[in-house]
């Protein structure tokens, strides 16, 4: 099946469907599967800051200050850029705010910045226009650039849907000339939750659909010759924000056609001939995940939807959207980003042998598609992804160890309680345990302990690689074999030899090690064994460490592979931690929910309440309610679109003012802030979601 390009280089709008994009050209996402390279983009000027190309992956960030105070958003905007922002984004949501610009522009100027503004706009072309003029770069969102959502589904037909991006057109154009002269740099910045009532009529809120809605405004773009443009495809759902930019940059590589260089030597662009064919270029890329939240649930989804396509050589700039100060988000970039800089030089990943017509129908980049694996116990199968803990390095082993791992002993009742974050499996290597194990729980030995137990009530051995063929006292339930990309080659290896009661353990020590391991799940596609990914972490800051494994085993969760994982370290954060991130790439990745989940809004100069601390409130008071999506948003213009799969919505709809929604829809309208919090409590009730925490 071939994809019609037509003589401007382009896939014609609506003549695909997923199933069809994603067999002709599946794995044309990025430069190699197995060896880093960073995805080749058109370098794009924002001011003196190249973005793209061959610059390094930027860092950037948006103030969360009213931007019609000037000297709070000045002040701000500094504190950023001392943290290494490289580039600060203003809301500019009126045309006052637009105006303002030009203030904040001057008195950051004045101090001695240099660092390049961007107008962040949503609804108001006329502030676009204005904005242009001032600032270094413009974004639009082209779900709400030219169109006012009614939430409504409009059945389109062709011509009416023509007659819309006519319309769109229009309005776009004056905006397209005054970047044109004025050397202003565009992003058109998609978001999953604020996609045009058009696009969802017709897409859906799919991927695909985030992707068309970019094009339809770059096509307008490119037939005016402008092409400083950065694109982006944010979404809160990580696995939707992951496949959109792979489809995106599916769709962009897809087109390049003809030898016709775009730009001159002076840089500028070349006039195009009638009927010339042109190398479309694939443009900037700018990585977040929208509304990620706070803390480490913040960082964690921020990593799991960046670091993966990061990981992949995709990204040239990226902005983490937390709900905190934006002075904070910086060194959490910096951190995600900072790791790619050497990582070209990395350890060579074999090419392992894989049978690629099985490879295609169980494996897509573009859609979630967990691998098939067999039960084996409450591994694999229909089984949540199951944890495991590592206590094989701990001196001493008590009842009080486990609480760090979800387990509490009632000395009272004398029994184990389980959080819902308590790990599956411990892996105690040569250590013993000397008192009675919670019910739910399995250990794990090496197998010279194991052999020596004298009641092996669910304990269960762990071989290397081919020690488990040459081994007498193995598991008749269940056994683990530990293998790396050098023991799944090893021909001694005998993938066939094994038995039903056996879970793989995926380990590397491969620099590029979530490629290294993507490859061996690729290998594995004929086979169902359950694997569990493991990953080694050694001499880490607490941060580091959160941010690389949820980079690592997110993705690979992302691509539906593991059924299990397990985070063994060194000197890099506590028990609880690693437990904690554990369940919480689980969470990030939607394959394990173990709480609620906070779809937070970074804030910006449109919010209309203090987020964090309302944030906080409302998580004291719903930490409990396992699996319960509760959006947060500061304004009413973004915050009902951006929350889209949130159960529940407290939402800033003027001064002291608060709406309540459930799902989509409206439950109470501008109820006051002071009583907001109960009512959505009352809400939760109501709804049924509502459990009472445990004392
Ligand atoms: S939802 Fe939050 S970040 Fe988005 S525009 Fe509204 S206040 Fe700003």
């Amino acid at each position: 099946m071939s994809i019609g390009i037509n003589s401007a280089g382009c896939i014609p709008p609506f003549s695909l469907n997923l199933k069809m994009f994603v067999t002709s050209l599946s794995g044309s996402y990025c430069n190699s599967l197995i060896q880093y390279s960073r995805l080749k983009t058109r370098e794009v000027k924002v001011g003196d800051v190249g973005i793209g190309g061959s610059n390094p992956i930027r860092i950037q960030s948006m103030t969360t200050t009213d931007t019609m105070d000037t000297i709070k958003t000045v002040e701000q905007s500094i504190r950023m850029i001392e943290a290494g922002c490289e580039l600060v984004r203003i809301t500019a949501p009126s045309m006052n705010e637009a105006k303002n610009l030009e203030n904040i522009k001057k008195e950051l100027r004045k101090r001695g910045y240099k660092t390049p503004l961007c107008a962040d706009i949503h609804f108001t072309p006329n502030a676009a226009e204005l904005a242009a003029r001032i600032v270094e770069k413009v974004r639009v969102n082209p779900g709400n650039y030219a169109d006012r959502k009614k939430f409504e589904h409009i059945e389109y037909t062709d011509k009416s849907y023509d007659e819309e991006l006519e319309r769109i057109r229009e309005r776009f154009l004056p905006l397209i000339k005054i970047c044109k002269e004025n050397g202003t740099a565009m992003r058109i910045g998609t978001n999953h939750g604020s996609l045009s009532d058009r696009i969802l009529s017709r897409y859906g809120d799919t991927p695909l659909g985030m992707v068309e809605s970019a094009f339809e405004f770059l096509r307008i773009c490119e037939e005016e010759k402008f092409f400083d443009i950065i694109i982006s495809m944010k979404a809160s759902n990580a696995q939707v924000m992951v496949q959109a930019y792979r489809l995106l940059v599916n769709k962009m590589k897809g087109r390049a056609s003809g030898p016709h260089p775009l730009r001159g030597s002076s840089g500028n662009a070349l006039p195009l001939r009638p009927g010339q064919l042109v190398v479309l270029p694939i443009y900037p890329l700018h990585l977040g995940v929208t509304e990620a939240g706070d803390g480490e649930d913040g960082r964690i989804k921020s990593a799991v939807g960046i670091g993966t396509l990061l990981e992949d050589g995709i990204g040239d700039t990226i902005r983490v959207s937390l709900t905190e100060e934006p002075e904070y988000e910086i060194p959490v970039a910096k951190n995600l980003a900072e790791r790619y800089s050497k990582r070209v030089d990395h350890k060579r990943i074999s090419s392992l042998e894989t049978n690629d017509s099985r490879l295609k129908t169980t494996y897509s980049p573009f859609e979630y598609k967990r691998r098939e694996a067999a039960s084996i116990l409450n591994i694999g199968g229909g089984n949540v992804p199951r944890v495991i803990a590592d206590f094989s390095n701990k001196e001493k082993i008590t009842a009080a160890s486990f609480f760090a791992v979800g387990y509490n002993y009632s000395v009272s009742l004398d029994k184990w309680n389980l959080t819902d974050q308590a790990c599956d499996f411990i892996y105690l290597g040569g250590n013993k345990i000397a008192f009675e194990i919670p019910g739910t729980l399995g250990l794990i030995y090496s197998p010279d302990t194991y052999a020596a137990l004298k009641n092996k009530t669910r304990s269960y051995p762990l071989f290397c690689g081919s020690e488990y063929f040459s081994s007498k006292e193995k598991s008749a339930e269940l056994n683990f074999v530990v293998v790396d990309v050098v023991a799944l080659q090893n021909p001694k290896f005998k993938l066939q030899e094994l038995e039903k009661n056996v879970v793989l353990i995926f380990d590397t020590t491969n620099e590029h090690g979530m490629a290294e391991q993507r490859s061996m799940f690729m290998a594995l596609q004929e086979n169902n064994i359950p694997v569990i990914i493991k990953r080694n972490y050694k001499d880490l800051s607490e941060d580091k460490f959160q941010l690389y494994s949820a980079t690592d085993l997110g993705g690979l969760l992302l691509d539906g592979f593991g059924d299990g994982i397990w985070i063994k370290q060194n000197n890099c954060a506590s028990p609880q931690l690693i437990n904690s991130t554990g369940f919480g790439i689980l969470q990030a990745t939607r394959t394990r929910i173990s709480k609620t989940e906070y779809i937070s809004c970074p804030s910006c100069g449109r919010t209309l309440f203090d987020l964090q601390e309302t944030t906080a409130k409302i998580r004291s008071k719903t930490s409990h309610l396992k699996g319960v999506k509760i959006g947060i948003m500061g304004c009413i213009v973004n915050g009902p679109g951006e929350m889209a799969d949130a159960d529940y919505g407290y939402v800033g709809t003027g001064v002291g003012k608060i709406t309540l929604y459930k799902g989509k829809e409206v439950v109470k309208r501008n109820i006051p802030s002071e009583t907001a919090v109960e009512e959505l409590i009352g809400l939760i009730k109501a709804g049924g979601d509502w459990v009472e925490m445990a004392s």
